[in-house]
């Protein structure tokens, strides 16, 4: 059983999120500096001085997540619009990710072999690729293949993102782009939201199949830009 789903209603406006991410950055430090603060204390115990730090430790990592998701290639709203050679960015990416999927024993195979081009911010494709391909891999605990596949189909760019995954049920596909909406201990529930977001904005499309126990299959679709 798989499903379709192509939505974008339950996206911000671009200054809403603005907002509402700097929170989920600075949150988790003002929690950190909380706890630093605590540690200036003499009269600790080992066992709260270990908690305290523990805390620190899980705020800032929150932080960093958060940042990952959402700021890794800077700002978007700055980007400026140009063309962009799929082939070349799918390689780029794909060697960015290339240690991650490593770590992870998942086994990236990259089908680009043709020169696609569109429109749209480069820093803003590459944030939106990174975090769907690092779902996907974050999919496969115990490590397996990812697909990703460049073609041109009926006149439009089409990018599948393909993982041996968990998979998702209906209603965890119907939460997608849904910001905060997580189901990973250490999740931000941002990178489906951003990248959602870039999509959009480049006049994109979102297909997604997925299936408990299978694997999930995300399509973009891209209007081509002629060169
Ligand atoms: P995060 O990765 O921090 O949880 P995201 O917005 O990137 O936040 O993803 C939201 C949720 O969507 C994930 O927690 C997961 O439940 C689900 N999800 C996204 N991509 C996949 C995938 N390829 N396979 C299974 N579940 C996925
Ligand atoms: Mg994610």
């Amino acid at each position: 059983l798989s499903k379709v789903i192509r939505k974008f209603e339950k996206l911000k406006t671009v200054s809403e999120l603005a907002a509402s991410i700097s929170h989920e950055v600075r949150n988790p430090l003002t929690v950190t500096r909380g706890f630093i603060q605590l540690l200036r204390d003499p009269n600790l115990t080992e066992e709260e001085k270990k908690l305290y730090i523990n805390f620190s430790m899980e705020a800032l990592d929150k932080a960093e997540a958060t940042i990952t998701d959402y700021l890794t290639f800077a700002k978007p709203s700055l980007d400026h619009v140009e063309r962009l050679d799929l082939k070349k960015e799918l390689d780029y990416i794909a060697n960015i990710i290339n240690p991650f999927a490593e770590i992870n024993n998942v086994m990236i195979e990259c089908q680009n072999d043709m020169n696609i081009y569109i429109t749209g911010g480069k820093q803003q494709f590459h944030q939106c690729l990174i975090n769907l391909i690092k779902n996907g891999i974050e999919s496969m605990p115990d490590g397996g293949k990812m697909h990703i596949h460049l073609q041109k189909i009926n006149e439009k760019a089409v990018i599948t993102v393909t993982d041996t995954g968990m998979g998702m049920t209906d209603e965890q596909m119907e939460q997608l782009g849904t910001p905060y909406y997580t189901t990973k201990v250490k999740g931000t529930g941002l990178g489906t939201m951003v990248m959602y977001n870039s999509v959009k904005a480049m006049q994109g499309e979102i297909k997604v199949e997925s299936e408990v126990g299978r694997g999930t299959r995300f399509s973009l679709f891209f209007p081509v830009t002629e060169h």
